[in-house]
């Protein structure tokens, strides 16, 4: 069963001058019970607006939203199963964490002993056992988010909308609540609908994600589809770091194209459909799935099933970052590709140093042809 569907939702808001301006436009998605969706994108693009209208917060200039089967149009926020966590927190100072919890419960007029039981129950799942007394002041951050989430769980809606919830946290502590956020989902089995703009935390919580970019949503996916079939420049460009290298089709020989980027390049890629001689395409191709190998490095044709570009190149840059290293290099007059080596072996460490000649080699089938129109 959908959790949540959005049936041609588009909102519109007076701008400049009175003029209409479209925050979001014609979305359509489904939404499954259980699942962990995020909206993706970067700054203004209309996640938040389309999150407050799921809530109910803001009404839509057309379409409709479903939750859990029921048309929402005629339904306030507190008659929605939703409940929201908001970035600011939003508790209320004055009150302590164990009252900050039970504060929607006893709105509802739930007997006290059960209230007791439920707080304390949602407390234990956020690992806040201790602290009931506590006013929101004498707690860090990760402590008053916890909080936050505590008390929108106590209701047990049926979907929870998170706004950037982690986005006022350290890195470090933000990271650890992203796998925590992600067990408790798990743990409860709520719906999560959660807005963010850092694609590596859409990346490592989501079952799946929607990429949007000005008010319309590009891409549904998980998060290697998003990762590995970007299906526009926008989403290969906004995931992740990637070479994007602009070119024309030269030749089609059964499953196979052959591209040729500013008359210097030739790559072969992999492409099933038919395509005209001379159609512009971008080329996508992450920087950890080129390899370097020295200038004189021989290709081993036939010992991998998809053929392998190489093409000669002078490294341009060298950034030792732990894990990898990362060397940017230029091909040809123009090009420049960035590539990423995993420090596996202590001997792989900056192998390559600036100046150097290098070969650069890309196995077709980790390329990902986009056509550019
Ligand atoms: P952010 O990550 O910065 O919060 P967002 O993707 O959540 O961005 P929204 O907050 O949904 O974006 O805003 C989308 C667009 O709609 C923005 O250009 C914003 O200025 C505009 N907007 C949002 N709410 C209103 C409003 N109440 N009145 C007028 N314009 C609005």
């Amino acid at each position: 069963m959908k959790a949540v569907e959005l049936v041609n939702v588009s909102k519109s808001f007076k701008g400049t001058q009175n003029r209409e301006f479209l925050a979001v436009e014609q979305i359509n998605v489904e939404i499954a019970q259980g699942e962990f969706f995020s909206l993706l994108g970067p700054s203004g693009c209309g996640k938040t607006t389309t999150l407050r209208m799921i809530a109910g917060f803001e009404l839509p200039t057309f379409g409709e939203i479903y939750i859990e089967g029921q048309a929402m149009e005629k339904r306030p926020p507190f008659h929605r199963p939703v409940n929201t966590v908001f970035q600011n927190y939003a508790l209320f100072p004055h009150l302590t964490v164990a009252e900050n919890v039970a504060f929607g419960l006893e709105m509802e007029k739930i007997p006290r002993a059960k209230i007791r039981t439920q707080v304390t129950e949602v407390l234990e799942m956020v690992k806040l056992v201790g602290y009931e007394k506590r006013y929101p002041r004498q707690l860090s951050g990760g402590q008053q988010q916890r909080v936050a989430l505590a008390r929108a769980l106590v209701k047990k809606p049926k979907v929870l909308l998170l706004d950037e919830p982690l986005g006022a946290l350290d890195l470090k502590l933000r990271k650890q609540m992203q796998l925590e956020l992600k067990q408790m989902q798990q743990q409860v089995g709520i719906t999560f609908i959660y807005v963010t703009h850092d694609q590596e935390e859409a990346l490592t919580m989501s079952d799946r994600i929607a990429v949007m970019n000005k008010g319309k949503i590009l891409q549904v996916g998980t998060p290697v589809e998003i990762y590995e079939e970007p299906t526009s420049h926008f989403v290969a460009d906004f995931i992740g770091e990637t070479n994007i290298l602009r070119g024309r089709v030269v030749k089609q020989q059964e499953d196979e194209l052959l591209v040729l980027i500013d008359n210097q390049l030739m790559i072969t890629v992999p492409y099933g459909e038919k395509i005209a001689i001379d159609q512009a395409v971008n080329l996508v191709i992450r920087p950890e799935k080129a390899t370097l190998y020295p200038a004189n490095h021989e290709d081993q044709f036939g010992t991998r099933s998809a053929p392998q570009s190489s093409w000669l190149g002078k490294v341009e840059e060298v950034v030792y970052i732990g894990t990898d290293t990362r060397y940017v290099v230029r091909l040809g007059e123009q090009h420049l590709i960035t590539i990423r080596q995993q420090n596996i072996h202590r001997s792989y460490l900056q192998q390559y140093q600036a100046g150097e000649a290098v070969k650069v080699s890309v196995s077709a089938d980790s390329i990902r042809l986009l056509l550019d129109y």
